[in-house]
C-alpha cells in the first residue's frame, strides 16, 4: 500500500515552497489528519500572478514539440506514480479505490490527448476576394495563447478536473495559476511536483490552495486573461459577475436525468444507471439524479433498481469491495439527508436507503416525489436517485427540460427517430444514447447550458478558449 508524506509544499512560479500557514487535510473516511500543506496568502498569489505575466511571452514562444515533450513527461510520470496517485485520491476525497484508479487512468488519457493536440494548432487560409472591393486580398489566421490563466477546481475529481485546465494550457502555451479545492489539494500538488521536473519557463505555473481572501485574486486580477472555474453554480455565476474583462468558462453542477424507454434492454440499463447514480457516492456533476421510466416497464425496473441498490457495499474506500464510500463531509451528508426527509414528509415513498451516520449516507431511492421538492429540483450531489414515470416520449423530454440545469442527459431507446429527437430537443450540453448522462471520455466536448455553465472543456475545446485568433490580411500588390 502506498503511503503519503506528512507535509506537501505549494508550487509558486514552478518551485516548491513551504509557507507557514497550515492546512490540515483529513482522510475523509477516518476523519484523521492525513497530511499537511499550506494556504497561500494574497501576497504569494500576487507573486504567482506576476510570475505568470512574465512567463506569458516565453511560454508563447515554446515550439510545439517542446510543449508536447512536457505533456509526454507528465504522461510517463503519472503512469509510474499510478498507485500513489490513486491512493492520494482515495484518502483525501474518500473516493473508493477502484474509482480512484479510474480517475488516474483518465488523468493519463487527458495528458496524452493534450500531447497529441499540442502539435495540431492549425489555422486557415481564406480567400477574401468575395467582391470587387476585395480583389487581390486573402486572410491567413492562426491561434495565439490568450496569456496568463486562472484555474479553480472542485473537490470531487481532484486530479482529472485540474488536468482538464492544466494540460490544454501547456498544449497552447499559456502560463497559469491554479487553486485546487482546500478539501482535496493533493492531486494538483502532485501534478505540480511532476511539472517542476520539466524545464517550463519560470512562472509558467503555480499551484496554490488558498483561503477565501486570497482566492479573490484568482477572479479579479486584471493580469489574468481567462478564468476557468469548475464548481458549484452559486459560486461560479457569482465569480463571473466579478471577472471584469476576462474570458470566463464555467463548468457547474446539474441534476442529470436518464430516460428509460419501454423497448430498452433493462438489464443493461440497470447496471449503467446504478453506476451513474451511486459511483463515488453520487458526488459527480453528471451523476444520475432523475430516472424517468416508461409506464409499461416502470414497476419491473423499479423493483430491479431497488434490489440492486440494496446489494451495494458501503464502507472503507480503501477496501476493493467498497462501492459507496463517505461523502466529502458530515455537513454535506446531513444537508442531503434533510432533503430526503423533507421529500418523504411531502409525500414521497422511500424505496431504500435514507439512513445517515456521520458522512456515510446510504444509497437512496425515492419515488412519488413532489414536483417542487428540493431533492428533485436542486443538485443532490450525493447518493440519491428519484424515479419518475412517463407515458409519452414527449412527456419524458419535457420532464428532462423542466430542470434549471442542462449538463448531460441519457436516453435508453432502440428507436433511431427518438435518438435524434432527443438530440434536437434536449436543453443540455450533451445527449448520451444507451448510456447514462454520467458518461464522459476526455477528448469529447463537455459542458453545460442554463445554470450548468458556459463554454466547453475536452482538450481541443479548452485549447480554443485559451487562445485567440489573430488574422493576417495580405493584399497582392
Ligand atoms: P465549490 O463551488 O464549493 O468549490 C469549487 C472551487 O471553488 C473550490 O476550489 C473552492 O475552494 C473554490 N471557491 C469557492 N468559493 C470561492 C470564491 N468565492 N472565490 C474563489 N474560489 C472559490 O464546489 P465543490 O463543492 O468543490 O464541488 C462540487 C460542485 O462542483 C458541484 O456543484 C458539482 O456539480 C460541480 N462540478 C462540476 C463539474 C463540471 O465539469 N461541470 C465537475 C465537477 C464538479
Amino acid at each position: 500500500m502506498p503511503t503519503l508524506k506528512d507535509t506537501y509544499p505549494l508550487y509558486l512560479n514552478n518551485k516548491a515552497q513551504q509557507p507557514n500557514t497550515d492546512l490540515a487535510v483529513t482522510d475523509k473516511f477516518t476523519g484523521e489528519v492525513a497530511f499537511r500543506t499550506a494556504l497561500a496568502s494574497p501576497e504569494i498569489i500576487d507573486e504567482a500572478i506576476a510570475g505568470a505575466a512574465r512567463a506569458a511571452e516565453p511560454m508563447a514562444r515554446l515550439a510545439s514539440y517542446e510543449r508536447q515533450a512536457v505533456l509526454q513527461h507528465c504522461v510517463e510520470r503519472f503512469t509510474e506514480r499510478f498507485d500513489e496517485l490513486a491512493y492520494a485520491l482515495c484518502v483525501e476525497a474518500g473516493k473508493p479505490i477502484k474509482d480512484s484508479e479510474g480517475e488516474v487512468t483518465r488523468l493519463i488519457d487527458t495528458f496524452r490527448i493534450a500531447a497529441e493536440e499540442s502539435v495540431r494548432m492549425y489555422g486557415e487560409v481564406m480567400p477574401l476576394d468575395i467582391s470587387a472591393r476585395a480583389k487581390g486580398y486573402q486572410s491567413i489566421w492562426k491561434r495565439y495563447p490568450i496569456g496568463p490563466c486562472s484555474f479553480i477546481s472542485p473537490f470531487n475529481f481532484p486530479l482529472n478536473l485540474a488536468a482538464h485546465k492544466v494540460a490544454p494550457a501547456i498544449a497552447v502555451g499559456c502560463p497559469f495559476v491554479m487553486k485546487p479545492a482546500s478539501k482535496t489539494p493533493l492531486g494538483a500538488i502532485i501534478m505540480g511536483e511532476v511539472l517542476a521536473e520539466t524545464d517550463l519557463p519560470e512562472g509558467a505555473f503555480s499551484i496554490l490552495p488558498a483561503s477565501r481572501d486570497g482566492a479573490d485574486l484568482f477572479t479579479v486580477d486584471e493580469r489574468l486573461k481567462l478564468l476557468s472555474f469548475t464548481g458549484s453554480p452559486g459560486v461560479g455565476w457569482d465569480l463571473k459577475a466579478r471577472c471584469g474583462k476576462k474570458k470566463v468558462v464555467l463548468e457547474l453542477g446539474g441534476n442529470a436525468a436518464v430516460v428509460v424507454d419501454h423497448d430498452s434492454d433493462l438489464d443493461d440499463a440497470l447496471e449503467r444507471i446504478i453506476f451513474g447514480a451511486f459511483y463515488q457516492s453520487g458526488q459527480s456533476c453528471i451523476g444520475v439524479q432523475r430516472i424517468i421510466v416508461h409506464e409499461d416497464v416502470y414497476d419491473r425496473f423499479r423493483d430491479m433498481l431497488v434490489a440492486k441498490t440494496k446489494t451495494l457495499v458501503a464502507g472503507d474506500p480503501k477496501d476493493r469491495d467498497t462501492f459507496i464510500g463517505p461523502m466529502i463531509s458530515e455537513g454535506e451528508a446531513s444537508r442531503l439527508k434533510g432533503w430526503i426527509d423533507e421529500a418523504v414528509a411531502g409525500g414521497a415513498t422511500l424505496l431504500t436507503g435514507g439512513g445517515c451516520k456521520g458522512n456515510m449516507l446510504e444509497a437512496t431511492l425515492l419515488e412519488d416525489v413532489h414536483k417542487d421538492a428540493k431533492a428533485l429540483n436542486e443538485e443532490a450531489f450525493g447518493p440519491l436517485a428519484i424515479l419518475q414515470k412517463f407515458s409519452s416520449f414527449d412527456e419524458a423530454l419535457a420532464e428532462v427540460n423542466r430542470s434549471t440545469f442542462g449538463l448531460q442527459a441519457g436516453i435508453f431507446t432502440r428507436d433511431l427517430f427518438k435518438m435524434f429527437d432527443a438530440w434536437d430537443r434536449l436543453e443540455v450540453g450533451g445527449v448520451v444514447i444507451n448510456d447514462v448522462p454520467s458518461y464522459r471520455v476526455d477528448n469529447m466536448p463537455y459542458g453545460g447550458v442554463k445554470d450548468s455553465g458556459l463554454g466547453r472543456e475536452g482538450i481541443k475545446f479548452a485549447m480554443e478558449d485559451m487562445t485567440e485568433i489573430r488574422n493576417l490580411v495580405i493584399r497582392r500588390g
